[in-house]
C-alpha cells in the first residue's frame, strides 16, 4: 500500500506498440485524428482521480463537491437552482449509481467509477454456437433497447483504448489493468438525458439529468453484461471505467465527435452518456456515420462562447494538450479539463453548459428540429446556425421555472452567447496557450 506522499500516477508504462506509425484519421474523421506520438490514458490523470491525489487538485473545497453527493447541505444555498430542494433531486438517482460503487468495497473495487463492473456469473455454461454474427448483432440490439438504452452499436475491441493504469483511492495504487483473453466486440449503449432539466444549466437541477443517466446506464450495462455471459460468452461492462468511450461510441456509428468534447449523435446531439460492454461473442460490427457535425463546428463556437471558465478550445483541431488530464498524440478539439473542474468545484455541481448549447441539443422528435439537422449537414448550416441563435433555445431556462414555481420573483432566462467567432475570447486562449507553450519550452 502506498501513502498519498509516495503515489506515483507515472510508475506503469504505457504498452510501445499502440500508436500508429502514421497518423490515421480515426474512422476517415479528421477532427479526430491519431498520430505516432498516441499514448494510450492513464487512469490517475482522470479529473475525478486527481481530486484524491494531486496537491495541484485537491483541496478542501474539492473534498465538500464530492461529499455533496451524499451530503446536500455540504453544498446547498439559497440560489436558484441550489437550493437544498436542487441537492436533494439531484442526489436522488445517485443513490443507485453509489450503492453499486460501495458493493465491491472490501476487494477495493469502485464499480462503474474505477472498476468495471463485478461480474455476476451464471453457472459456467459451454457459448451458444452463433452461425450467424449480424442475427446476433440484431438480438443483442434488441435486448439492450428492451433493457433501457436510447441507442446502441457494436464495434471492434481495441487494445490501445484501454486505460493503461486502474486507480484507488482507498490504496493509493495504480495498477495494470486486467482483461480477459479473446476479446473482439464492443457494444456501446447509449441513455439520452432529460432536455428540460439540462436546460436549467449550470445548477443542481440541471445535474439532476446525468445523475439519472448513470443509474440508467449502469442498470442497462449490468443486464447486458448478464444477458451474454448467460449465453456462455465474455462480458466486461464499463461506465467511466477501464477504457476511452469516445472512440468506441464513434467507431460504432453513434455519433460525430465535437468541439466541445462530446460525442454529438444524431439522435440526441450532445444529451447522452455512453457505456460498452466488451466481449468475445460473434458479433458483427456497425459502420461509423457521418452528419455534418465536423463542419458545423468548424463554424460554429457556441459552446465555447457559453463555456463559463472558457475551457473549450476556440481554435482549430491539434494536438495541444492543456494538462496532464488531456490524452498525448491525437489531434482535435480538446478541453482544459483542469477549468472546467474547478469550474465545477466552485458551483458546487456539474455543469452542463457546453450540451445545453449546442446546436445539435434539441428534440429531434419535433419535424422542425429534423429540418434544422438536414440543413446543418449541407452548405444551408450558415444559414441554420443563424436560424437556431434567434430561436433562443440555448438560453438558460431558471430552475425555479423548471419547478413550476408561481411566486418566485427571478429572471426567468438568463440569455446565452450565440455561435459566431468572438475574436477576444479566440485571442485570450491563444494568448494562454503560447504562455504554456513557451514556458514548457524555453528558447536557448
Ligand atoms: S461542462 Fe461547463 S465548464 Fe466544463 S467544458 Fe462544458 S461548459 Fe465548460
Ligand atoms: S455548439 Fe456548435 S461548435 Fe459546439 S459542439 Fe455544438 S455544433 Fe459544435
Amino acid at each position: 500500500m502506498m501513502t498519498t506522499k509516495e503515489f506515483n500516477p507515472d510508475n506503469l508504462s504505457s504498452p510501445n506498440n499502440l500508436a500508429p506509425e502514421q497518423s490515421e484519421a480515426l474512422c476517415g474523421f479528421e477532427s479526430i485524428t491519431i498520430t505516432p506520438n498516441f499514448e494510450p490514458f492513464n487512469q490517475p490523470n482522470d479529473m475525478f482521480c486527481r481530486g484524491f491525489w494531486d496537491n495541484k487538485i485537491k483541496n478542501k473545497m474539492v473534498s465538500k463537491f464530492f461529499r455533496s453527493f451524499v451530503k446536500p447541505n455540504e453544498r446547498s444555498r439559497s440560489a436558484d437552482g441550489f437550493t437544498p430542494r436542487d441537492y436533494a433531486l439531484r442526489n436522488g438517482p445517485w443513490v443507485v449509481t453509489e450503492m453499486l460503487a460501495e458493493m465491491q468495497k472490501s476487494e477495493d473495487r469502485r464499480d462503474g467509477f474505477w472498476d468495471n463492473f463485478t461480474a455476476h456469473i451464471p453457472p459456467k455454461l459451454d457459448p451458444v454456437p452463433i452461425d450467424d454474427p449480424e442475427q446476433a448483432a440484431n438480438e443483442v440490439k434488441k435486448v439492450a433497447k428492451v433493457y433501457g438504452a436510447d441507442l446502441v452499436g457494436i464495434t471492434n475491441y481495441e487494445e490501445r483504448f484501454n486505460y493503461t493504469g486502474k486507480f484507488s483511492a482507498r490504496t493509493m495504487s495504480n495498477e495494470p489493468i486486467e482483461l480477459p483473453a479473446g476479446l473482439t466486440s464492443v457494444v456501446v449503449v447509449a441513455k439520452a438525458m432529460n432536455y428540460d432539466l439540462i436546460r436549467t444549466s449550470p445548477s443542481s437541477t440541471a445535474s439532476t439529468a446525468p445523475a439519472i443517466g448513470y443509474a440508467d446506464d449502469a442498470v442497462i450495462l449490468l443486464a447486458m453484461a448478464q444477458y451474454i455471459r448467460s449465453l456462455g460468452y465474455i462480458a466486461v461492462a464499463c461506465q467511466n471505467d477501464t477504457n476511452l468511450a469516445i472512440p468506441y461510441a464513434i467507431k460504432a456509428g453513434l455519433g460525430e465527435y465535437g468541439r466541445n468534447g462530446i460525442v454529438i449523435t444524431k439522435e440526441f446531439g450532445p444529451r447522452v452518456r455512453f457505456g460498452r460492454v466488451l466481449t468475445n461473442m460473434p458479433l458483427q460490427h456497425d459502420e461509423p456515420q457521418r452528419f455534418g457535425v465536423t463542419e458545423t463546428c468548424k463554424i460554429c463556437r457556441r459552446c465555447a462562447n457559453n463555456c463559463p471558465p472558457q475551457a473549450i478550445d476556440h481554435g482549430e483541431p491539434s494536438d495541444y494538450t492543456f494538462n496532464r488530464s488531456n490524452i498525448k498524440g491525437i489531434v482535435k478539439w480538446t478541453t482544459d479539463a483542469e477549468k472546467c473542474f474547478k469550474f465545477w468545484v466552485s458551483k458546487g455541481t456539474d455543469c452542463a453548459n457546453c450540451i445545453r448549447t449546442c446546436v445539435y441539443n434539441k428534440d429531434f422528435s419535433k419535424r422542425r428540429f429534423r429540418l434544422l439537422r438536414w440543413m446543418l449537414g449541407t452548405p444551408l448550416r450558415k444559414l441554420a446556425l443563424i436560424i437556431d441563435d434567434k430561436l433562443r433555445l440555448h438560453d438558460q431556462l431558471a430552475a425555479h421555472k423548471w419547478w413550476g414555481d408561481k411566486n418566485v420573483e427571478a429572471t426567468p432566462i438568463v440569455w446565452a452567447e450565440d455561435h459566431p467567432i468572438d475574436p477576444e475570447k479566440v485571442a485570450n486562449q491563444q494568448r494562454v496557450k503560447d504562455l504554456r507553450t513557451s514556458v514548457a519550452a524555453p528558447s536557448h
